[in-house]
């Protein structure tokens, strides 16, 4: 007897639940199966990561599908080939007693033919990234007059990666009746406002708080240098040691790639996911990591997002992202289905307002950790290793006498001596880390300036980037020169076409008054405050790009590379966050 029969889910669907080893529904699921099974009412499904929002959505939509009706009848649409993917799959986990139910994958950077043919051996159920859905519904590939159930899952991101007006299009071009069901982690505003714009009096159902942390989840940062973050994170790594299963967020794919080598260049049993990779690599680096044949994975926040792995122990900010929402997310890898996880933040000085903010608006508390000593590492590892020797089966069966015989050399020796020659054996790759290794932690004055840190620097948005050629130091140079704020007092973030100023609020005056008479190139400069949420400036950029289907944007970098119809007016509806002249200046000074 299990509570999923309470739901009113059917027999099929029991048995699949049972196979799969769900013992009890989530409360997002005991809260969404019943009205959608016994309601026709569009659903607003808001639930932290890792809470079962899949099942949710997907035993009810598999019920309420007619099997011998062979049109297409539901559609889910999601941010990501990788959640593309792990959402067919566990439809058809669910569905393994159901038979007759078709599942097309509709992803960009695949085959499209293979797709077509699968659509037409008759899908009852689509899930599809938008950019590639609309490619092969202009190919007249989709037929949706049928769809009866529309789910967007992730939708927050969806909005973040600037899908709205490709999903206002799919939607146009199913019927007026359908239901729309909306999941998603977190409840920016904007998810509220495209709540009321498709769907029709939804109901709500949210579980845990807003944005609340995962309980399971511990928060902690160490302040490192810049410099030292690289040796911090192989010390964290080397501390942890084997049992270590996790995700390292970087900020761009050159990063993730970069910090990928290193470590595999050190020995560790690393490797890296962003949009660079071909769909064929993604998927074989995927399915090493879910396998464990890779331990420690490199990702940006797109190329993680929604990847459900299970048993992650840690989730490392090599940077903090630029949108909170991106923290709940990134953390929300670890302590998946009840378990419990680390969430880890290499923190340099300059970031740690982000932190506080982090802490205020996400709603959870961070603990400063030391990074380990040398000293301490090697003492666990020998520990570890001893612990691992004194604990190993011996079968023996596999030894003769004359082995022993054999060894003569050895039998000679004292144990004491033999023992230091196995651990010196074992420890040998870290000798030369960890002799005279400096004490990775930055001084106490940065740490309190960390914690003193109240998220009262103001954010200003200019006009130009990298496209400009400025770089961190010149651009940082340049700013402070015209403004007379001293570069002390500054932190630069520069970007493509536009770059990031922080400053102390007494410091916002000079620096838009100055920076908006410059002009760089014959092209007046931009200057203004961006709202104070770090992440909303960014996401303005990220919409709107037409041109790659289906394809991860990638945070950084990712968009300008983006065939560009330069002046382009967008139609109405694309901007998310209220702010849309910003952005849309910002993108007709260039013209491409
Ligand atoms: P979300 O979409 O909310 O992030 P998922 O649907 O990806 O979460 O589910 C997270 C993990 O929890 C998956 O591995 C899934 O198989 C597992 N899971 C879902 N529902 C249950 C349940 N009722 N009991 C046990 N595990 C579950
Ligand atoms: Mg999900």
């Amino acid at each position: 007897m299990n509570h999923f029969e309470q739901l009113g889910l059917a027999p099929a669907l029991l048995q699949a639940i049972e196979k799969m080893g769900f013992e009890k529904p989530t409360p997002i699921q005991e809260a969404s199966i019943p009205v959608l099974l016994d309601t026709g009412r569009d659903v607003l499904g808001l639930a932290q990561t890792g809470t079962g929002k899949t099942a949710a959505f997907g035993l009810p939509l598999l019920q309420l599908l007619q099997t011998e009706n062979k049109h297409t009848q539901a559609l889910v649409v999601c941010p990501t080939r990788e959640l593309c993917n792990q959402i067919s799959r566990d439809l058809s986990a669910f569905s393994s007693f159901m038979p007759g139910i078709e599942i097309a994958a509709v992803y960009g950077g695949s085959s499209m033919d293979k797709q077509i043919q699968s659509l037409r051996r008759g899908a009852q159920i689509i899930v599809a990234t938008p950019g590639r859905l609309m490619d092969l519904m202009s190919r007249r590939a989709v037929k949706l007059e049928q769809v009866s159930m529309v789910v967007l899952d992730e939708a927050d991101e969806m909005l973040n990666m600037g899908f709205e007006e490709d999903v206002e299009h799919i939607l146009s071009f199913t019927p007026a009746g359908k239901r729309v069901c909306l999941f998603s982690a977190t409840m920016p505003p904007e998810i509220r406002r495209i709540a009321k714009k498709y769907m029709t009096d939804p109901l709500e159902v949210a579980v845990g708080k807003e944005n609340a942390g995962n309980e399971n989840i511990e928060h902690e940062y160490a302040v490192v240098n810049s410099r030292d973050k690289y040796a911090a994170l192989k010390r964290v790594l080397d501390y942890t040691g084997d049992h270590f299963y996790g995700i390292i967020f970087c900020t761009t794919k050159m990063e993730t790639q970069d910090i990928s080598d290193k470590l595999i260049k050190d020995g560790y049993n690393a490797d890296c996911l962003h949009g660079d990779l071909s769909q064929q690599q993604r998927e074989k680096v995927m399915n090493r990591f879910r396998h464990k044949a890779v331990r420690i994975m490199l990702a940006t926040d797109v190329a993680a997002r929604g990847i459900d792995v299970s048993g992650l122990t840690h989730v490392i900010h090599y940077h903090l992202p630029d949108a909170i929402e991106n923290y709940t997310h990134r953390s929300g890898r670890t302590a998946r289905a009840g378990r419990t996880g680390i969430s880890f933040t290499l923190l340099n000085v300059r970031e740690a307002y982000r932190l506080k903010e982090i802490e205020k608006k996400a709603n959870i508390r961070f603990k400063r950790i030391q990074i380990p000593a040398a000293r301490e590492v090697l003492d666990r590892k020998l520990l570890t290793f001893t612990q691992t020797i004194a604990s190993q089966d011996v079968d023996e069966s596999m030894f003769s006498q004359e082995h022993f015989d054999n060894m003569e050399v050895l039998m000679a020796m004292d144990k004491g001596e033999i023992i230091k020659k196995i651990l010196s054996l074992e420890l040998k790759r870290f000798a030369a880390d960890y002799l005279n290794a400096p004490d990775l932690n930055a001084g106490d004055k940065a740490a309190a300036s960390v914690e003193q840190a109240d998220g009262s620097s103001t954010r200003i948005f200019v006009s130009v980037g990298k496209k400009d050629g400025f770089e961190t130091m010149n651009f940082k140079d340049w700013v402070a020169e015209v403004s007379g704020v001293k570069k002390k007092f500054l932190h630069v973030y520069v970007k493509g076409v536009y770059s990031f100023v922080d400053a102390s609020a007494a410091d916002v005056p000079a620096l838009l008054e100055t920076l908006n008479k410059q002009e760089v190139d014959g092209r007046v400069v931009r200057a203004e405050v961006t709202a104070r949420a770090a992440d909303q400036g960014e996401r303005k950029f990220k919409g709107k790009s037409r041109g790659n289907f289906g394809q991860d944007r990638e945070r950084e970098g990712g968009w300008k590379k983006q065939p560009w119809s330069g002046g382009k007016k967008s139609s109405g509806s694309g901007n998310f966050s209220g702010k849309r002249d910003f952005a849309q200046t910002g993108f007709k000074k260039k013209k491409y």
